[in-house]
């Protein structure tokens, strides 16, 4: 299936000039930049399958400060706000391969209180599926959305990429093991990473002490070094109503620009996004149409994205079932052309991190139909039988 993409900018009747290349404003703060069709920056998170995704989740027309501003705050302030404990019980474990270990959500643990006295740095932990610590330094800066300072928030943002993360492994299994590097890779993509090992035998010494010990000072070296003596959970700061928000305005302005072009930015909706995105307790426009409810493959991530009369939205289902909306247009002006027929059916997305899949478009009619049992979709089943029995996973310990 072709995504319905305009091939012209309608805000000035011409043609693009160059297939490939257009300029056009970035969504998030209209700067003007060019359009890179082949960006590799993904708008779906990186830790939650984004690689896999098709263009429509690229952050193709967002500006490199919006981009690099995405995936440092909005992103991992979402990821620790949803990392709950309900979605990382049965739902993060579904679809592990036995055979093969993917990438699984990590528990957030909030910022260690006791960590540095004089508030220069901040120290953030978070817990891997099979007891792994992770001790995340880095510069202490404001990341609050004061108004509209961008500039301040881009600065924040650039400071803290001089950060250090430290994966402490301590399972003897080399699955569980495995697990935690992959997870951590994809949470932390931009930190200076170090792995250490105390798992008992079988992981292998692939690990860096002589370089955690050469990067760390000697504060940072005594914390973590200190980390199994440590409460296992500090507490988890009120971040997620917030996150969640700004995640899903994100989004929206996103795949906005990307489904409708630079005449996308025109909308009453694109202006009300963007108002939102800046505030410190942003609200995503909610939906007001009738949208057709869909039973989701549990432990999967299911993504809808459906034109129903005057609203385009996009609806995000958890691995758990918890359901967000956001309205991305509003105005059935914007998609009378029959190139967006394939969204008024309405299209369904599949993501399964664990096995680095990110499946779709699905029509939702198809979609209902297997769901319901009226109809086999054979990639739809196949998504199914990946499922796995948690009896099948090997000991988090290592000790059968
Ligand atoms: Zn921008």
């Amino acid at each position: 299936m072709n995504f319905p993409v305009p091939e012209n900018d309608n805000s000035t009747g011409q043609a693009r000039r160059n297939p490939g290349e257009a300029s056009s404003r970035c969504p998030v703060c209209a700067a003007h930049v060019l359009e890179r069709p082949d960006a590799a920056a993904a708008l779906w998170p990186l830790a939650l399958g984004g690689a896999h995704a098709p263009a429509l989740f690229h952050n193709a027309r967002f500006c490199a400060a919006c981009t690099e501003l995405s995936e440092s705050l909005i992103d991992s302030a979402f990821l620790k706000s949803w990392s709950m404990q309900e979605e990382l019980s049965r739902a993060a474990l579904t679809f592990l391969d036995p055979a093969a270990p993917g990438p699984a959500p990590l528990i957030y643990l909030g910022i260690a209180g006791d960590y540095d006295p004089d508030n220069q740095e901040i120290c953030e932990r978070w817990a891997g599926l099979a007891g792994e610590q992770i001790y995340h330094i880095s510069p202490r800066v404001d990341e609050s959305f004061h108004g509209h300072d961008r500039m301040g928030i881009y600065e924040a943002q650039r400071q803290r990429r001089n950060s250090k993360a430290t994966l402490i492994l301590n399972s003897a299994s080399q699955f569980w093991s495995n697990v935690a590097i992959l997870s951590f890779n994809a949470y932390f993509p931009h930190a200076e990473r170090f792995v250490l090992d105390r798992g008992t035998s079988e992981t292998p010494a692939s690990t860096s002490t002589t370089a955690f010990n050469q990067h760390h000072s000697p504060r940072q070296r005594a914390y973590i070094g200190n980390g199994s003596a440590r409460e296992a959970l500090i507490f988890n700061s009120g971040l997620s109503g917030d996150a969640m928000q700004r995640f899903l305005i994100k989004l929206a302005l996103g795949m906005g620009a990307n489904l409708l072009g630079p005449e996308f930015l025109a909308t009453a909706t694109a202006r009300r996004l963007k108002r939102n995105f800046w505030l410190n307790h942003p609200v995503a426009p909610p939906i007001t149409r009738k949208y057709k409810a869909l039973r989701p493959i549990e432990g999967s991530w299911m993504l809808t994205l459906a034109i129903v009369e005057d609203e385009f939205a996009l609806r995000i289902c958890t691995p758990s079932g918890q359901t967000q909306s956001v309205l991305i247009a509003k105005g059935a002006h914007l998609w009378s052309g029959p190139s967006f027929d394939p969204w008024r059916e309405g299209q369904v997305f599949i993501v399964i991190p664990q096995r680095n899949i990110f499946a779709g478009p699905f029509a939702s009619s198809l979609y209902q139909a297997h769901m319901e049992g009226g109809l086999s979709d054979p990639e739809l089943a196949s998504l199914q039988a990946l499922r796995t029995s948690h009896r099948r996973l090997p000991s988090r310990t290592g000790l059968a």
